[in-house]
């Protein structure tokens, strides 16, 4: 087989990894590089295929047209519903006559998206449930795909095996191995120990991490650091705003419950919250959908924030903007662009971390600065990653034996130290563990 590592292995962002099976070819992920378009002007937001490219913003599939490929893809494959890993399907997809194959959830806000941009796919979205196989037709044989259940900073986030004539490949991008998750079920172990009994030719791996040493800790702290901040500092009659990620329904799922025992009224704020919880909503994994009210367009949010501007202390908002990023609520609420005005006090809760790109470094500084100068408190860092550290990706590889590991998920720097742990495995460079590029491609030997 050979294998195309397209998109995300010079970056965090725009995935896309290609699999070439004689006849046959599958893509995994199809994702956004978000940075260029967070830079883009208001007047130049306009998403298309032609300007996307022109910033780097989606992955240079091209490449495939070139080696006579694009005509072979039977399918494309998306872990999960980030957008780094799903985002360039509304604009690249309509070059494959493919199938898009993903969780339920990840068909559901991939559907959001392209109503958002009107745009109408002819590829077929397929929807199949976490821990279920299905099979795609190739020229002249059906593969087998397992979607495996695994714990992520969302909700059904799959491994993939692809089983093919010569092995699995086994794409795990991105992951943790969480076995408490709020929401959603644990890692799929018993699967995983299976297709390593089968066999795995080839693991492409998220590595983004693989340089810190630790294991990233379960989802169920994130829940008792926001438990602590949440409830047990002293915040009778003030404000009270957490921002996270929009797309985290379990994080989402513990601030809702202790806004209730607080005996706040939960507001979530802005289109992006809307986009998320809802397609948590139509797949049934919303258990807070009628604890919570939404404000969505202009009207209703001044409305709302008007009230919540008078009796603060009875609310919790639930918002965007935690990167600091231009134009989102939080942003618009520390430049006084909204009807509410901070007092002294008012909580700012920031269930996130910063992602480390300059331009987020900078928005976020210049966000914090604009916040002090309200007399806010601000709690920092109330979170816990969504990717496995250097001892979750040891004890992965050592259940799975891979055959060839391919690290994935950022630049070298990320990825390398994942060669390193790799050779304490007894892997060899460039014979079993490869360090790719953008761009690259690998040929391994059935
Ligand atoms: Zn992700």
């Amino acid at each position: 087989m050979r294998i195309y590592t397209i998109g995300g292995y010079e970056e965090v962002g725009k995935n896309m990894t290609a699999i070439e099976l004689k006849d046959d070819v599958f893509l995994f992920d199809c994702g956004l590089f978000l940075p260029p378009i967070v830079e883009l002007e208001e007047s130049e937001k306009i998403y298309n295929e032609k300007k996307l490219r022109s910033i780097g913003a989606v992955p240079n599939d091209l490449i495939l047209d070139s080696l006579g490929l694009r005509e072979k893809v039977r399918a494309i494959l998306p872990s999960h519903a980030h957008l780094d890993h799903i985002g360039a399907i509304p604009y690249i997809a309509q070059r494959y006559n493919a199938e898009i194959i993903g969780t339920p959830f990840t068909i559901e806000v991939l559907k959001t998206l392209l109503k958002d941009e009107k745009i109408e796919l002819k590829n077929r979205l397929k929807s199949i449930q976490p821990n279920s196989s299905t099979f795609i037709q190739g020229k002249s044989r059906k593969y087998q795909v397992d979607f495996i259940n695994i714990t992520h900073s969302t909700i059904q986030t799959a491994m993939i095996a692809l089983h093919t004539e010569e092995g699995i490949v086994l794409y795990c991008n991105d992951f943790k191995l969480d076995n408490n998750p709020i929401l959603g079920q644990k890692p799929n172990y018993e699967k995983l120990h299976e297709v390593a009994k089968e066999g795995v030719k080839v693991l492409i791996l998220d590595s983004l991490y693989s340089g810190d040493e630790r294991k990233t800790a379960s989802e169920k702290v994130a829940r008792a650091l926001l438990e602590e901040v949440m409830l047990t500092t002293q915040n009778k009659g003030q404000g009270m705003i957490v921002t996270t990620f929009s797309s985290h329904i379990a994080r989402l799922k513990s601030i809702t419950d202790f806004g209730k025992e607080l005996n706040r009224k939960i507001v979530f704020l802005g289109r992006s919250l809307n986009k998320y919880v809802s397609s948590a909503s139509r797949i049934d994994m919303c258990p807070f959908k009628n604890d919570i009210q939404m404000a969505i367009y202009k009207n209703q949010l001044e409305k709302e924030l008007k009230k919540i501007n008078k009796e603060r202390e009875k609310y919790l908002i639930v918002c965007t903007g935690h990167q600091g990023e231009p134009g989102s609520i939080l942003d618009r609420l520390s430049k006084s662009k909204l009807p509410f005005q901070f007092q002294n006090h008012d909580n700012i809760i920031f269930s996130s971390s910063v992602i480390p790109t300059p331009v987020n470094i900078e928005n976020r500084a210049k966000l914090d600065s604009r916040l002090k100068k309200h007399g806010v408190r601000l709690f920092n860092n109330v979170h816990v990653s969504g990717h496995a550290g250097r001892e979750d990706l040891r004890d992965f590889v050592t259940m799975m034996q891979p055959e060839n590991i391919i690290p994935a998920h950022g630049d070298l720097e990320k990825t390398r130290p994942m060669v390193e742990l790799a050779k304490e495995l007894g892997y060899k460079d460039n014979k079993n563990i490869f360090l790719m590029r953008d761009g690259g491609r690998l040929e391994i030997n059935g």
